[in-house]
């Protein structure tokens, strides 16, 4: 199986990993504070999973580099966390970069250009959208489309349970394959057998662990999932590495610290994304 040491695997790295809203300080220094970015590099292809405030590192990276940005932009949702860092994503004020959104989780005639011109204009933002230099183009699907975003690089996709809609992602490359599901509320009894069915066999699967099962109890109905479900779906669906992600903001370094040693004891392997992370698909970790 190709590894990304051979130029031709896949490798995620971590941009922003907390969930709802920026969290930064001393409490956060470890997990990090950034909303939801994640780099997925597939070969020569680069794909963003959710535009979060951790974007804007990304975007420096890139700029900082002579190769233009082209990329695939994939959006599970159009919440703040998972766009506001959009309008700080250097590569959109240089004329050669190319950016492609997809996002599926509105309904027409609603659709993500709407919600993210919608989002960059007064008095919520200076009207940024049409400011961008960037060659820009956004598309919006069905979920449960699967569709190609270069040869051999295949999207799957699914409607999440979360208040306004979600998108969860599969992505294949090489033999290897990541699920991406955020933003998601698991079912009264736990386990969701589509989804157990969607992500199956996957390498590694992202998964929303917002909250812990006690503090769940409060929560029910905000759209969001726990570590726990989240060992029991990778369980049942026989996933390569769980990593829980989506922090709640009240999170602090020592309560991640001791959600991931309660989840690694009970599913050996499973990780706490942490911002600056980075895991290798299909190879060794
Ligand atoms: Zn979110
Ligand atoms: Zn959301």
């Amino acid at each position: 199986m190709p590894t990304a040491e051979d130029g031709i695997g896949m490798t995620l790295r971590f941009w922003g990993v907390r969930g709802s809203l920026p969290t930064p300080g001393p409490s956060t220094v470890r997990y990090g504070g950034n909303t939801l970015c994640v780099e997925l590099r597939c070969g020569p292809h680069l794909v963003i999973l959710d535009a979060g405030s951790g974007l804007r590192g990304l975007g420096d990276a890139l700029t900082a580099s002579a190769i233009p940005t082209d990329a695939d932009l994939l959006l599970t949702h159009t919440h703040f966390d998972h766009i506001c860092g959009l309008p700080f994503f250097a590569p959109l004020s240089r004329p050669n970069t190319r950016l492609r959104i997809h996002g599926g989780h509105l309904a027409p005639p609603a659709g993500i250009e709407q919600a993210l011109r919608l989002s960059l204009q007064a008095p919520l933002m200076p009207d940024l959208y049409g400011g961008f230099r960037a060659q820009m183009s956004v598309r919006d699907f069905t979920p449960g489309d699967r569709f190609p975003l270069h040869p051999g690089l295949q999207v799957a996709t699914t409607l999440l349970r979360h208040p306004g809609g979600a998108v969860g992602y599969r992505i294949e490359w090489g033999g290897a394959s990541i699920c991406y599901v955020t933003d998601n509320e698991h079912p009264a009894d736990g386990l969701d057998t589509d989804l157990a069915r969607f992500v199956s066999g996957t390498d590694v699967l992202i998964y929303d662990a917002t909250y812990t099962e006690a503090e769940y109890r409060t929560r029910i109905g905000w759209g969001h999932s726990t570590w726990e479900v989240g060992v029991s779906l990778a369980a049942a669906a026989k996933v390569g590495q769980l990593v829980l992600f989506h922090h709640d903001p009240g999170h602090d370094d020592a309560t991640m610290d001791a959600i991931g040693a309660a989840a690694a004891q009970r599913r050996p392997g499973t990780i706490v994304a942490m911002e600056g992370m980075r895991i290798t698909v299909g190879g060794s970790p």
